[in-house]
């Protein structure tokens, strides 16, 4: 099958989260299946040009339509890890892809909008027929829309569409001149069955151009579909995804053994695996040096996390008092897009810059992170909503004992040591319900508790976690039965 990713992502050469990791993870995945997949991302200025392999251009003066005139592009093509990658460069005044940055650019309606035309114009100029197009998120949204709406006309009439939602938080709502913009008719789309927010009457909403158009939509877990179709998770949208229920589904996302394992990380001093566990007490070791953290009979807590409000971040600060207190050390990685966030974790940080036991790295760092997922004991995650979470997947293939809060992808990954119903060997970490301090405090006590009293126990949660299958094989197949029944 001929499989298209459109994305704002993909790891490692563009991430800014868990999308860069998914759209790596699945589209290799779906190549190894024997799959001809093709990923299309913005040529960014901020690209990891390090790990594209012979970049070249493929296709020279693309005119992509922009209002009532049209912008030149290239096309690039470069292999990362094997994956075929196309690139789209464009010469337009507004310089949209040479801002130093992934998002956070007043114009990133206008700046996506213009990707998400390029790649089709691009796929009818070079005859291209993709059978499925998979994108994600608000961004890539209007995909769906303008293959029914425009392309379809043109002759892209076999391919498919399937959308998948990995946050409902970020709509992309939108000026209808995003609609001009790429040649789309706000008349006929500005209406409550297609784009309209229902929240402004005013605006559009790129994620519900996806819902409406795409083939087939899925988001990231089980649990989190239910969470968006019955709760207000939705974020105002659940109405419209139960009218949709029939084309609507949960697939819990993997994560990619071949970046993420102890058994062959290179950023690690020693190897290990869930039968030669105690040579992660060499990572630990190598965390703590890096760091400046005393040597110590400790355990470590991490949290490697967006600081963004969705990730609970009153409650990350809270819990770094609370390890302390506890006899734990504590390391933060986290990048904290709001400023105000961001002087909080600061102000800690200078506070607690003499501490022997904690250290916080305010930033983006993805090789401290998989030295923190190979030396730190448990990770934290007290998320306010979590559509999948790929960190508890990583920490606990590392062997690390994730703290939770029951949501989303959480609630389908981890198993509590002492109340889930799951046999022993399926329990895996430490699961609170309540978005409070006491209930947080309680997991983390408890399993700080059995770090020190009862360690071999301790040690055979890791290795529960280590043995769980989180890889991209069972959603990678699940996926491709999405793509055949909309080929069927
Ligand atoms: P989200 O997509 O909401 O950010 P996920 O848990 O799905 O959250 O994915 C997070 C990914 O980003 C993981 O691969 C994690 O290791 C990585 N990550 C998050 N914050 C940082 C950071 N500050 N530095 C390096 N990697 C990070």
């Amino acid at each position: 099958m001929y499989i298209a990713m459109v994305s704002a992502e993909c790891a490692p050469i563009a991430k800014a989260g868990g999308l860069g990791d998914f759209v790596q993870g699945l589209a290799r995945e779906l190549s190894l299946r024997g799959n001809q997949v093709e990923v299309f991302l913005p040529k960014y200025d901020c690209l990891r040009f390090e790990c594209i392999q012979g970049m070249t251009q493929v296709y020279r003066d693309l005119w992509v339509p922009y209002y009532d005139q049209s912008v030149r592009c290239d096309v690039e093509y470069g292999e990362v890890d094997a994956l075929k990658c196309y690139f789209i460069v464009e010469h337009a005044r507004e310089n949209f892809f040479g801002r130093g940055k992934i998002y956070g650019e007043p114009d990133d309606p206008h700046r996506f909008a213009f990707f998400c035309r390029a790649v089709l114009e691009f796929m009818l100029k070079s005859d291209r027929h993709p059978d499925v197009i998979h994108c994600h998120d608000w961004q890539t949204g209007l995909v769906p829309v303008l293959l029914y709406e425009v392309c379809q006309g043109l002759g892209l009439t076999h391919t498919r569409a399937c959308y998948t939602l990995h946050n409902m938080g970020h709509q992309g709502v939108v000026d209808e001149s995003v609609l001009r913009q790429v040649g789309l008719k706000p008349d006929r789309l500005m209406t409550m069955e297609r784009l309209l927010d229902p929240g402004n009457p005013q605006a559009a909403n790129l994620i519900k151009g996806g819902i409406v158009f795409a083939n087939f939509v899925t988001t990231v877990s089980p649990r989190y579909a239910w969470e968006i179709e019955h709760t207000d998770q939705g974020m105002g949208l659940q109405g419209l995804l139960q009218q949709y229920d029939r084309k609507f589904g949960g697939v819990l996302n993997g994560i990619d053994y071949t970046v993420w394992n102890p058994e062959s990380d290179t950023h690690l001093p020693a190897t290990y695996g869930p039968d030669t566990l105690p040579q992660k007490a060499l990572s630990k070791k190598a965390l703590r040096e890096r760091l400046g953290l005393e040597d110590a009979a400790k355990p470590i807590l991490a949290v490697v996390s967006r600081l963004d409000r969705q990730k609970g971040v009153d409650l990350i600060r809270r819990a770094i008092y609370f390890a302390l207190e506890s006899g734990c050390q504590f390391v933060l990685l986290g990048s904290a897009p709001e400023p105000a966030v961001n002087d909080q974790f600061w102000r800690i940080k200078r506070e607690l810059e003499s501490s022997p036991d904690c250290h916080l790295e305010l930033g983006y760092d993805e090789e401290l992170a998989h030295l923190i997922y190979g030396g730190a004991d448990m990770i934290l995650i007290p998320s306010v909503y979590e559509p999948c979470g790929l960190t508890q997947m990583i920490a606990m293939k590392y062997g690390m004992v994730p703290i939770v809060r029951r949501v989303g992808g959480l609630a389908d990954t981890v198993f509590d040591a002492n109340y889930s119903d799951k046999p022993f060997e399926e329990r895996n970490g430490y699961v609170f319900d309540e978005l409070t301090e006491a209930a947080m405090e309680a997991a983390m006590g408890r399993a700080i508790g059995l770090w020190f009293r009862f360690p071999e126990y301790f040690s055979q949660l890791r290795v529960n976690g280590m043995r769980a299958d989180n890889s991209w094989n069972k959603p990678g197949q699940q996926y491709l039965d999405i793509y055949h029944h909309l080929r069927g």
